[in-house]
């Protein structure tokens, strides 16, 4: 296959330059793809006046950078992010990507951090199959997950998220996208935008890609206000977005109470597989889910010894640290954590 490369600069800042890859440029052949090329390369900055762009280019597609991914099990295909804070890494690519091969059609489980990751991941797709990929799966808000979807969007899949994410993520997206421009160099970020869902999750749903089903649920608030899981029933294999964090140190946005109660609910029930948010896959949830349910224990515990010590928010953020010390070396990125992890606690305990 050859896709449709173009180099992109920032128009107010001639010096900020990246390469996007259109999708709706794929073709068979190189000739198929410049045929089109001029047309689908107009159509696609016409509607992105901040930014102007060089002649498109059509380049096979093991000539492109692709992420890289791993077959976790029959059909099931796991890009394993970097276990650090986005801050900790040259290009905030943290979270774990799914892609889901079906007969008829391929889903795809988080979108990675920026348009950049997304083109990687389609890439690797494209080595992998030429199935249409129809379904692209948000398991929450953060943007690790989120900033990439455009680029699916693009390829014609669907997006599919729980019912609080559009609301979630809008009053989140131009923080999130700053952050992305502040963090790292302009090819990292260059041409993502943000969107949202085309269809929400209430409660369940089953999406089907021919010979094999994907159960969503929607959950109630826990790690965000928007977390969904995907259970592939084929093989068993269960994605839990960023609801199980291994390695990396799990943050708080949603409820900690909430989050406590679903580990507390034996949510990987039936699943053979575990794949988390971030960190490696697992085959036992026992062993995958004990030390985030210990750190996550432990903050409730402390959180509540601090307000009952009568702690403004203040003092009670350094004590909470403090009797969390033992935990840290278990952890990547825990001091960058810690303290907003003790600060949600402590706003949501003091009203219990
Ligand atoms: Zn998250």
């Amino acid at each position: 296959m050859f896709h449709l490369v173009l180099g992109v600069c920032l128009a107010m800042a001639a010096d900020q330059c990246g390469q996007v890859l259109l999708p709706q440029g794929d073709s068979a052949t190189a000739q198929g793809c410049r045929t089109q090329a001029a047309q689908v390369a107009d159509a696609w900055l016409a509607a992105r006046p901040e930014l102007t762009g060089s002649a498109p280019e059509c380049r096979a597609n093991a000539d492109l950078p692709a992420l890289d991914l791993q077959q976790v099990a029959r059909g099931v295909h796991v890009h394993f992010g970097d276990s650090h804070q986005m801050e900790e890494t040259p290009d905030g690519r943290i979270a774990n990507l799914g892609v889901i091969i079906g007969r008829d059609a391929v889903a795809v489980i988080d979108a990675g951090v920026s348009r950049a990751q997304a083109q990687d991941l389609y890439v690797a797709i494209r080595r992998i199959t030429d199935l249409p990929v129809q379904h692209l799966i948000l398991t929450h808000m953060h943007p690790d997950h989120v900033l990439g979807a455009q680029v699916l969007s693009e390829v014609g899949a669907r997006i599919t998220a729980h019912h609080a994410l559009p609301q979630a993520l809008q009053a989140r997206a131009a923080g999130y996208l700053d952050a992305l421009v502040g963090l790292y160099p302009a090819p990292d970020w260059i041409g993502t935008q943000v969107v949202m869902p085309d269809d929400l999750v209430d409660d369940r749903r089953q999406i089907d890609l021919g010979d094999r089903s994907l159960l969503l649920r929607a959950w109630p608030a826990a790690h965000t206000d928007s977390d969904l899981t995907v259970l592939d029933r084929r093989t068993n294999t269960l994605f839990t977005g960023d609801l199980l964090f291994r390695d990396l140190t799990p943050v708080v946005d949603g409820s900690l109470l909430g989050w406590l109660e679903w580990l507390d609910s034996d949510p990987a029930r039936g699943a053979g597989l575990i794949v988390p948010g971030h960190g490696p896959a697992s085959e036992s949830w026992a062993d995958a889910s004990a030390p985030q349910t210990a750190l996550l224990k432990a903050l409730a515990t402390a959180t509540r010894r601090a307000i009952q010590d009568g702690l403004p928010l203040s003092q009670a953020v350094p004590a909470i640290a403090n009797a969390l010390q033992p935990m840290q070396n278990s952890w990547n990125s825990y001091p960058e954590t810690v303290a907003r992890n003790a600060t949600a606690a402590y706003k949501e305990l003091e009203w219990e």
